[in-house]
């Protein structure tokens, strides 16, 4: 099979190429940096310490092509793979930047005095600055929610502390000079930097004007059962746009999408309407608690689709097993919905977590639904009323055991539910031999 059909054909290939792509870039820059002509008469320790901090240095400008939201890329993974590898290597990135000086500390001693701001050369300062910002991104990352920090303010300031360490990082290595001292050598380092600058002004400036160009109407706000209201969008003055069930846009309300101040949410509605757009969007916060405010006429701006999180892309499997717990329910009833309106003739088993039967989100269009499709719902609630003969407690292994087919890896799993219950989950259906290839989960929690 030629390279461009197996490309094509196996997105497991594709997936591959993309890594190996990763790899080239993060090493490319050093493997020019070792050409001709090379510092002499350094001892090994240095040659290495450099080179901890170039690669460092790369993996840090690979940052924003991770994060820019390139379609070909994400579409490969999903997005929560795409995050979770953005800060695994940041971090990998950070430990290596952070050895770099506590290397050249320890082989040249002298280079100590370089930590004396005031009187330390322009390079070092630089230095000494992008380590600052780089650690504060660090710390404000992880301890979030612990530190108090607002998602909003705290997504701004990671891209200015990115620029800031990427910028500052750049300018020292610039300015110590040894192996970027030829002119071609800064120009190529001088055009990894540009190209991440540019993923930033792209992502925090162009794209949020294009999508000026194409605004949203708020066409409806109603309330649905479990505190979740369903928000329909319709194009406004151009053709919106279709997507595969259980993908998902990131949505801007009321206010210019270059404020930047968008949330991700599912669609809730068929994959093939784009004329009318849908969210179910569960009142948790700041945002969220405000959409039924929202009146018709409201403007919106989406930028989408993206995600990984759909049954098209397993046209010839035999059938479904969808887990739902919660608000996780919305990409699975576009999925479900999708499904109806194609004419679907595969069985699905949707297994849906709820607290009570009230808050069991589109219970009725769920039932109608059975009408259209090979469908069996089983409801697990965790507060059932006296005369519920379902199931009650949790979606656990006994449970998937009874429901799900017996022939595991005839089926394709998608789970969208709160992080402790997809954990559950997951370890259940693996310990029931489902093929991990077959497990598909969307996580809601990004930050
Ligand atoms: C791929 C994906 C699909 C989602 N689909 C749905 C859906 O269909 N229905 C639904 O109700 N919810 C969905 N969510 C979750 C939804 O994005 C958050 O509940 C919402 O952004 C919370 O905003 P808030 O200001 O009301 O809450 P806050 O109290 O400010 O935030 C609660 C938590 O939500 C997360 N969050 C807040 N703002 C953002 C943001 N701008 N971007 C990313 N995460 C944020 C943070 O982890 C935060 O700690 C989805 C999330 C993702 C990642």
């Amino acid at each position: 099979m030629s390279l461009r059909r197996l490309l094509m054909h196996s997105p497991i290939a594709v997936a591959t190429l993309w890594i190996v792509v990763y790899l080239l870039f993060a090493l490319f820059p050093l493997l020019v940096l070792l050409l001709h002509p090379l510092p002499s008469g350094r001892g090994f320790w240095t040659e290495f310490s450099v080179a901890l901090g170039f690669i460092g240095l790369a993996l840090m400008a690979l940052q924003f092509v991770l994060t820019a939201r390139v379609n070909r890329i994400e579409a490969s993974y999903g997005i929560d793979i795409l995050l979770q590898f953005h800060r695994y290597t940041a971090m990998v990135a950070f430990v290596m930047v952070l050895v770099h000086p506590v290397i050249l500390f320890i082989v040249q001693p002298e280079t100590l005095q370089l930590l004396n701001f005031f009187q330390a050369p322009w390079r070092a300062r630089m230095a000494v600055l992008a380590m600052l910002a780089f650690l504060a991104m660090v710390v404000t990352t992880i301890w979030r929610k612990q530190l108090k920090i607002p998602y909003e303010p705290w997504r701004a300031s990671h891209s200015i502390l990115a620029v800031l360490a990427v910028g500052l990082g750049f300018g020292h290595a610039i300015g110590v000079g040894n192996y970027l001292g030829l002119f071609w050598k800064a120009m190529l380092w001088s055009g990894i930097m540009l190209i991440s600058l540019w993923l930033i002004i792209y992502v925090r400036l162009v794209k949020p004007w294009l999508m000026t160009k194409k605004p949203y109407i708020v066409e409806a706000v109603y309330p649905q059962r479990g505190d979740v209201w369903t928000l329909a969008l319709r194009p406004l003055g151009h053709a919106g746009f279709t997507f595969q069930p259980g993908q998902f846009a990131w949505l801007t309300l009321n206010i210019t999408p270059l404020s930047m101040r968008e949330h991700p949410f599912s669609m809730s509605s068929s994959g093939d309407r784009a004329d009318r757009i849908e969210f179910g969007i569960k009142a948790i916060g700041d945002f969220t608690k405000r959409i039924k405010d929202y009146k018709p006429g409201t403007k919106a701006y989406l930028d989408g689709p993206y995600g990984v999180f759909t049954i098209d892309r397993y046209w010839d499997t035999a059938g479904f097993v969808l887990i739902a717990g919660g608000v996780g329910i919305t990409p699975i009833f576009s999925i479900l919905l999708s499904a109806a309106e194609r004419k679907d003739d595969r069985p699905f088993l949707l297994i849906y977590a709820a607290a009570t039967w009230d808050d069991v989100t589109y219970r009725e269009n769920l039932e109608e639904l059975k009408q259209a499709l090979d469908l069996k719902i089983v409801y697990v609630l965790r507060k059932a009323q006296d005369d519920w003969e379902g199931e009650t407690g949790y979606v656990d292994q006994a449970l998937l055991e009874k429901y799900i087919p017996l022939h595991r890896g005839t089926r394709q799993y998608f789970i969208c539910a709160a992080p402790v219950m997809m954990d559950a989950v997951e370890r259940a259906l693996f310990e029931l031999n489902v093929p991990i290839t077959n497990i598909h989960m969307e996580h809601f929690n990004l930050a």
